[in-house]
């Protein structure tokens, strides 16, 4: 049976740790504006309250200690300290009771520098379960959701759900910009000016190319009119860093009533990658 089964031994948490969890609030705060530089107390009653704290945080130390095999060097050292404050008449000492003792950690060479040590280790863990802390705390906020997993959710739908059995070449358009879905379809109808124009000064003009008859373009055509965009500039700034994604799926009716994936044509690929817009396969 080695150490580590003994369940003894498992529950033994890090000394340290331990103390911290023993800890009273006032304590805490003591240990968080330790030593280093902070100004020393005014007057009998903040005097007495930092002896109180030391004595506290020295006395609970001692205890954990005491319950592991080997009260070490430090609980020594600790105990020597918890003596000095009794003789000195006890953690209600006041302004002078302070001053005494001060003058002992100065005067005493291993002490005073163990019971530094202490609280600067105590400190380190205290600050540092302090953030956990407001980690936890901000964490509930959740993020909204990407345009990828708003566009992955509205495929998922739209690949699923039935396809016009008529025989027809149905093609539907999802573009996601800014968290919100915008849809065209083939044979959507007109197409409003300030997308007919700016499409077609992006792409080269196609001989055969149809402009009302690419998804693609009423899905734009729709975030269009749906922020009342009046020109191709407030378009094209309105896209700008917005990583907005598009994906197209077509369905040829009878036989074959499903949806699949389907790539957009020569001249959206062009207009599209201008404007920004990533493509997605359906
Ligand atoms: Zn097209």
């Amino acid at each position: 049976m080695s150490d580590q089964s003994n369940p003894r031994f498992k529950q033994a948490a890090d000394p340290l740790d331990q103390v911290l969890r023993t800890l009273t609030a006032e304590q805490k705060v003591y240990l968080r504006g330790a030593r280093a530089g902070a100004p020393a107390p005014v007057g009998d009653q903040q005097s007495g309250l930092e002896i109180a704290n030391i004595a506290g945080i020295a006395g609970q130390t001692r205890v954990v200690l005491a319950r592991g095999d080997d009260p070490a060097e430090l609980g020594n050292e600790l105990r020597r300290l918890s003596t000095e404050i009794i003789r000195l008449g006890g953690p209600p000492a006041g302004a002078a009771g302070r001053a005494a003792l001060m003058a002992w950690f100065q005067a005493d060479a291993s002490a005073g520098p163990a019971f530094v040590k202490l609280c600067a280790q105590l400190k380190e863990r205290l600050l540092a379960l302090d953030q956990q802390e407001a980690g936890r705390a901000a964490a509930p906020k959740t993020e909204p959701p990407t345009n990828e997993e708003i566009l992955a959710a509205e495929l998922g739908r739209q690949l699923h759900a039935n396809a016009p059995g008529d025989g027809f070449r149905h093609v539907t358009a999802i573009l996601v910009v800014g968290g919100k879905v915008y849809r065209g379809k083939n044979a959507g109808g007109e197409v409003g000016l300030v997308t007919a124009e700016l499409v077609r000064r992006l792409a080269d003009k196609g001989e055969k190319w149809s402009i009302p008859n690419c998804a693609e373009v009423h899905a734009l055509d729709a975030f269009v009119k749906a922020r009342t965009l009046a020109d191709k500039d407030a378009v094209t700034k309105a896209l700008e860093g917005s990583r907005a994604i598009i994906a197209t799926v077509s369905a040829k009716g009878q036989p074959l009533a499903t949806w699949g994936p389907c790539g957009a044509c020569e001249q959206c690929r062009q207009w599209l990658e201008k404007l920004g817009i990533a493509m997605v396969k359906g």
